[in-house]
């Protein structure tokens, strides 16, 4: 397979691209592990030169990223802008605080004197998906960069002008050839990126699929990695919770980017109590988004992100059914051109049914209701997943008491606001391990070497 460009609210191929070929990908290597024997020794200020440059031209050029994204992946296009400012800011945010992050740190033997230094590790390479085409460069460039990294990137197949345009920016922004490679490339010259002895660490941000294949690879190779993978976010309600407010997070938190957040809430667990309620406000609410062209600012409902990811969520959505889930709405493409899907509720959706397991990858709700307090955090707890959850209650203790307990990397009481370039990012069981962003994000790929110093004769 090429790298196509699609256009998933008319179907269009925009344009295609071929893989590199085995001598171009060669030459990309040799680049950046030349390139990184400078760049290691460049000061922090020099790095933060060209990585806040790169944050000021997204700032700059907002629309014109903003419009690629949503041509290429179907982003709504309020949101695509959102998502490349923000991508500035993680860029902004390492170059302003990378070396503070990487200062040596102390440490107080009994003997002697002892510190940390951190240094680069060289050649980083990066697997990224389609669903934030910017936003996923920038958690791992503004980091790895600044830390002293270089990057080689593949970037997921039907993003390829995102991937492109970032790869431009960088050099734009003054970053040497080879700090940054955009890689397009199929799966089988991945594994031979995973193995090359020039990489020295991999980062992947995809499927629970894409992760074991490539953790399992780079494991093979003793390489370290990081893994940010599904997730299948329990969204909490208690019986106090004030619904004014929590029906809007509901909404947002399953529609946000076309319901194709991996930390989007995607299983809603509801006291009873209030579970009636609750369901019938929040399929109002669901029902009154428009489907349209996520290029026009009104629309309230874009694609999918491509043909391909439709027919997956349709089948799922059968599936469910067919082990005997209820659908209170939806579950149908929508009738118009492009890659549209019906915003859906399931309900009853019994352990044994695939749905009860599985990502639900759009705008498809799991509804649940529970007795009490300690059902809702034993289903949350149900899953393979551990990637983030919420809780909706007026008593942010007692929320915060519930959030302790639920077995997740992140977890957002009263509201979903997901991602800071301050906040540590990233989950636990099938959904990875490691983190990008805040400060535990710059640490992943670096060396941290002691250094002891102590006067003291060998020991006879
Ligand atoms: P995907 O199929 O795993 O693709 C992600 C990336 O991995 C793409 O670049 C893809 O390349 C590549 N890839 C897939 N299989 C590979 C293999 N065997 N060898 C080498 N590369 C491989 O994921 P997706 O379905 O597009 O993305 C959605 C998934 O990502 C969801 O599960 C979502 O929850 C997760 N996600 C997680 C986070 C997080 O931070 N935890 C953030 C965003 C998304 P091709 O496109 O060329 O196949």
């Amino acid at each position: 397979m090429t790298y196509q460009s699609v256009n998933p609210n008319t179907g269009k191929t925009l344009k295609s691209f071929e893989h590199l070929s085995s001598a171009q990908l060669e030459k990309s290597l040799a680049t950046a592990e030349l390139c990184f024997k400078t760049w290691k020794h460049t000061s922090y200020a020099e790095r933060a030169a060209i990585v806040a440059k790169a944050a000021a031209l997204l700032h700059a050029h907002v629309d014109d990223y903003a419009k690629l994204a949503t041509l290429e992946m179907g982003k709504r296009i309020n949101e695509a802008r959102g998502e490349v400012k923000f991508s500035a800011d993680i860029l902004a945010y390492y170059a302003k605080n990378a070396e503070a992050f990487l200062a040596p740190t102390k440490l107080h033997p009994q003997v002697g004197e002892a510190h940390m230094e951190s240094s680069p590790l060289g050649v980083l390479f990066c697997v990224e998906p389609w669903n934030f085409p910017f936003y996923q460069l920038a958690r791992v460039a503004g980091p790895q960069l600044m830390a002293g990294n270089v990057l080689v990137v593949k970037h997921a197949g039907c993003v390829p002008q995102c991937a492109i345009a970032f790869e431009k920016l960088l050099i734009d922004a003054g970053a040497p050839v080879g700090a940054y490679t955009n890689l397009l490339i199929s799966h089988e010259q991945a594994n031979r990126v995973v193995d090359d002895p020039r990489v020295k660490g991999v980062a992947l941000t995809g499927s629970v699929a894409a992760g074991r294949s490539i953790a399992a690879r780079a494991g093979q190779n003793l390489k370290k990695s990081s893994m940010e993978l599904g997730g299948s976010d329990a969204f909490v309600v208690l019986e106090d919770a004030d619904l004014e407010k929590t029906i809007p997070w509901a909404v947002w938190g399953r529609m946000y980017n076309g319901g194709q957040t991996c930390c989007a809430a995607k299983r809603f667990i509801v006291l009873d109590s209030i579970a009636d309620k609750f369901l019938a406000k929040f399929k109002t609410a669901l029902e009154a988004l428009k489907p349209g062209d996520p290029m026009v600012e009104a629309t309230t409902h874009g694609p999918l992100s491509s043909e391909a990811a439709l027919l997956q969520l349709l089948e799922q959505v059968d599936n469910a059914v067919a082990h005997g889930a209820k659908l209170v709405m939806g579950g149908k493409r929508i009738d118009r051109p492009g890659s549209f899907m019906q915003t859906t509720i399931l309900t009853d959706i019994a352990p044994d049914n695939p749905a009860f397991r599985d990502e639900f990858f759009g705008p498809v709700v799991s509804f649940f209701r529970v007795k009490n307090e300690d059902e809702a955090i034993a289903l949350a707890n149900d899953s393979d997943f551990g990637l983030g959850g919420s809780v909706f209650t007026k008593d942010v203790a007692r929320g915060q008491r519930v959030a302790s307990r639920v077995d997740t990397g992140m977890m957002f009481i009263n509201n979903l606001d997901w991602s800071d370039a301050e906040l540590p990012f990233g989950g636990i069981k099938a959904s990875g391990y490691g983190r990008e962003l805040g400060n535990m994000g710059i640490q992943e790929f670096v060396n941290k070497k002691l250094v002891r110093t102590a006067q003291l004769d060998a020991p006879a």
